[in-house]
Parts: C-alpha cells; structure tokens; sequence
C-alpha cells in the first residue's frame, strides 16, 4: 500500500508504519517499539485525547525522554491538538507560568514532576487536570482521521530554552517542521543503513532533529539523559552511525573515552558522523573530537522558531579546519537547501558579506510566530524574515560566522565587544577551564567587561588572563573583573545562561 502525501507529522509515522511495519523506529535506555508499536500507541492516545479535550485544546507533556513523547509528538497534533513539551529542568513554577499561558486543558507527566509542579509551582486553582504519563490507555482502536487537516496548524508549541530572558511559546506548524526536517536532511545526508543516537532532551528541536529522520524510516536512539557510559554502551548495542550532542555533552564524553580505550573503540566502530550545535563550539574541543574520534564531524545552527536547524558546517569543512584553513572552525557554515539567510544592520537593511548585523532567516522552516503575543511576533517575525537575535557575518562564499547574541554584546566606553572573541582569547590560558565572558552595569563605561572562570586544576592567574588579552585584542576588550566559580548555569542543551549569570553577580533578577 502506497501512503498518501507527507504533509502533517502523522503521515511521517503512517508511512514508515507501513513500508516497514516490523523496523525499529525508537530506542529508549534498552527498549524498542517498531514502527507499527509507535504508531499504535500514537493512534491509542489520539483517541483517547479525542474523547477529553476540545478541537484545538492544548496538552502539556513534563517527562524525561521517554518511548511514550514521541507517541505523544505524534498523537497529540494528529488531529489537531497542540503539543506543549515542558522542560523538565525547568523551576515548577516556569511549569506552571508555561501551562498558564498555553492555556493546557491537560498536563500528562511522570509522577515525581507532576508532583513538584502540584506542591512548588504554586498553580492557579481550577488548574488542568495532572495525569500520570504510565495511566493513559496505550492500547486501543485506531481513530479514523481527518483527511482535509491543513498542515499550517499548529502542531506543538514549544518554547524556547531562555537563555535570554523568559522563554518565548513558538507556534510550530506541522510544515514547518516537516520543512526543518527537510532542510536538516540536505545539510547531514542519510544513509541506507544509518541509525540516530542522542541525549538531547525531547521538548527541544535539537531532540526532535533526531526523531524525525523517521522520515527516511531510521532508528532513533534517545537517552533518557546523558550520560557518556550510557551513551557508548546504546551505541554499541544499536550499531548508532550519527550521534547528536550539545558541545558540553561532547566534552564529557571525550573525558570519558579518555580512560576507557575499549568504549572509544566500541564508539570508533560504528560512529561515522558527530552532529554538535545548540552553543558555540570551542575550537581547542572541536580539534580534540576531531583528533580522537577520527570521524566526520557536522556543526548545525538553528533554533526553537525555525523548527531547528538552518546552517551547517559539514564535514568537508571540518577537515579544511583541522589541516588548513582554522577560521573555518568558528564558523556555523551555510545554510541547507530551502533555507536563505541573510545579515542585516539596526535599520533592517541587507549589509554586505563581511560587515556585522543580525542573522535572518527565511524559508517553510519559520515557524508560525510567537504564542498569544503579537507583538513579539510583529518584531522578529515582519516580512517573511526571522530575526534571530544573532550578530554575525557572512563571508563572500556564504558561510556564516557568529559573534554573540546580540542581547550579549558588550558596550563599554561606546565601543562593542564580542563576549565570543573573548572567551576564545581566555580559553587559551592554561587553568581555563570554561569561560563565559558578560557585561556588568558600569557608573562610569556603562558596561565593564567580566570574565567568569571554571578552573581547571591551579587557577589562572587575573594577571596573566588581561595580558593574554592585552596581547590579541584591544585593550577595551580585556576584563575588569575575573571571578571564578565551580560550574557555568548552563541549560538542558548547554548554553551558557548569561542573563541568570549576570544577574547572578550584580544580585539583580534576570
Ligand atoms: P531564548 O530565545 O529564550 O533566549 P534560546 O535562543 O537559547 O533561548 P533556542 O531556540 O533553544 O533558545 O536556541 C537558539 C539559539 O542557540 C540560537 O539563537 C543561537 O544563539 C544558539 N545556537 C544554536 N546553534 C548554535 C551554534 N551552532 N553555534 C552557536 N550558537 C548556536
Ligand atoms: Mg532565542
């Protein structure tokens, strides 16, 4: 049996269920459901669904990866309902802040975050049901669907982590994340015999990145979290080639082979790809993966409103890096078929390749615009371009270069400075071992420049950081400050969470 047209996500799974009922779709921490398993808990929970919640109704999801979000990134928008992944690491009261806004007719969890959301998420009464995840009907009839669905609904709202402020809700249409698959897919090609492996968490793009090569009927192997031993023993039982992973997750995992020759073979023998993104990568890191994992290595740049990624550096890039060309490292590369980029100045207007201004994109990949908030979505999303809130550059043969969220510029004394180019300086000292560079108010330059420091071994000295900063950079760009803490405030996907680290250091909220 042929399958109708791909155009909402449930005709994603429909056809692999069909073409290969008996195939192994998902892998959660040593389970497996084929697609024909998927797509009857994905039918089981659709009609349960439809026998609760209103057309339209919104239905919050608070889990660890598990076999059942998937079911859930299915079932839920399957006929028409939205979709609202919660970040588990969330505090229970942005939980319950997401709910409210969602306006979620129902929360469907795991029984320990339900529970911290009920007794600290201070919630509003009359507030949705709280339904344990394990206590919906995982089996039953298969409802008949609607075949006139429009693909521009949306299908999961979904937020964005906060790295800069509070999350934003993002309409995700059902073809613009099918278009972000697609875009995705022309950037790190799929093989015959490839299967997917990654600990990135479901309720973020870089998680639903991976799931979706059931598009070309692929395994998806997901970690319930991230741990490196788990990571290399799924590989090794799953016979994962790609693996997708947060630059942090990369570093841990490189410590960890580090000690263990027999898991770094195990890893060796199957890996073909390493797929980063979701933070900047230090370029010291991206030579060590590259030195001991000896495998194809592919940067992605995307986010939340463009249904995840936009630009890749690809492999042949990578290995231009290593041997000849080491600029190539810092870039985020060029974008995949169907999506268009451009940088543009304060006024909005195009700049010309090489000159800094904020990264826009275009394509089906843009989401529909922000939640119940028109105001924010008339601001980025004007025009068909998406405003990324990123400045960088584009070179003249159209690889983007990233310089710094552009709520994370640094202006001290009217000059702007580059927390990225600064870290890459600090990086080099011996001792550093992580560093994140942010402005602090200033009476006098308006902003000073601070660097925050994660020792490695015997701490730098404050000295010898400024001088290696002096030696590479203007003088405006060195620190006025050095702090050193234990460990960076980082979110699920290892972004460093400047504002909470700002306000962290001058005792103000964020
Ligand atoms: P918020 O918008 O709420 O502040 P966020 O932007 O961190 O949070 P996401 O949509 O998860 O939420 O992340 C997208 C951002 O992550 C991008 O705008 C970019 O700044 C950063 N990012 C993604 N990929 C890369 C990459 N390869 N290199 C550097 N930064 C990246
Ligand atoms: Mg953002």
């Amino acid at each position: 049996t042929r399958h109708r047209d791909v155009h909402r996500l449930y005709d994603v799974l429909d056809a692999a269920a069909q073409e290969a009922p008996e195939a192994p779709a998902l892998s959660v921490d040593g389970t497996t459901w084929t697609f024909q398993e998927l797509r009857a808990r994905t039918d089981a929970l659709s009609a349960h669904l439809s026998g609760r919640c209103s057309p339209g109704a919104r239905v919050a999801l608070l889990a660890h990866n598990r076999l059942e979000y998937v079911a859930a990134y299915y079932g839920v928008p399957r006929d028409g309902r939205i979709l609202v992944p919660l970040n588990q690491r969330l505090h229970p009261r942005e939980w319950a802040d997401q709910v409210v806004r969602s306006g979620a007719e129902l929360v469907v969890g795991e029984p320990d975050l339900l529970e911290r959301l009920e007794r600290e998420g201070g919630l509003p009464a009359g507030h949705p049901p709280l339904v344990d995840v394990a206590d919906l009907p995982w089996d039953g009839p298969a409802p008949s669907r609607e075949d006139d669905r429009d693909p521009a609904e949306v299908a999961w709202l979904m937020f964005t982590s906060g790295t800069t402020g509070r999350p934003k809700g993002v309409r995700l249409t059902h073809r613009s994340l099918l278009a972000g698959v697609a875009v995705t897919a022309s950037g790190r090609p799929v093989l015959p015999d490839d299967v997917f492996c990654t600990p990135f968490p479901l309720c973020h793009v870089a998680g639903y990145q991976v799931i979706l090569h059931h598009l070309f009927r692929r395994h998806a192997v997901v970690l319930r979290r991230f741990d490196p031993a788990v990571l290399v023993d799924a590989a090794r039982r799953h016979g994962v080639t790609n693996l997708s992973l947060a630059p942090t997750m990369l570093e841990d995992l490189l410590a960890h082979l580090d000690g263990d020759p027999a898991a770094l073979g195990a890893l060796r023998a199957t890996v073909r790809v390493v797929a980063y993104g979701s933070a900047p990568m230090p370029v010291p890191l991206l030579r060590r993966a590259d030195a001991v994992l000896g495998c194809d290595l592919n940067q992605g740049y995307g986010m939340t409103e463009l249904s995840g990624n936009a630009t890749f550096l690809s492999p042949a890039d990578h290995r231009a890096a290593v041997a000849a060309r080491p600029e190539l490292a810092a870039s985020a590369g060029r974008p995949g078929d169907g999506a268009e980029i451009a940088v543009v100045g304060e006024d909005g207007a195009p700049l010309p390749p090489g000159e800094q201004g904020e990264v826009v994109v275009r394509g089906a990949q843009v989401a529909d615009g922000y939640w119940d908030d028109p105001e924010a979505t008339a601001e980025a999303f004007a025009g068909g371009w998406f405003r990324t809130g990123d400045a960088g550059r584009v070179d003249g043969d159209g690889r983007l270069y990233l310089a710094d969220r552009i709520k994370d510029v640094i202006i001290t004394g009217g000059e702007n400075v580059s927390s990225r180019e600064v870290e890459d300086v600090l990086r080099t000292v011996p001792g550093v071992g992580e560093v994140a560079v942010v402005g602090l108010p200033d009476p006098r330059w308006g902003q000073s420049v601070c660097a925050v420091i994660v020792p490695d071994g015997v701490p730098p000295r404050e000295e010898d950081l400024v001088a290696a900063c002096r030696a590479r950079l203007a003088g405006f760009k060195a620190p006025r400050r050095v702090e050193f803490v234990a460990a960076l405030p980082r979110t699920g996907t290892g972004k460093v969470r400047k504002a909470a680290l700002r306000a962290e250091l001058t005792g103000r909220p964020s």
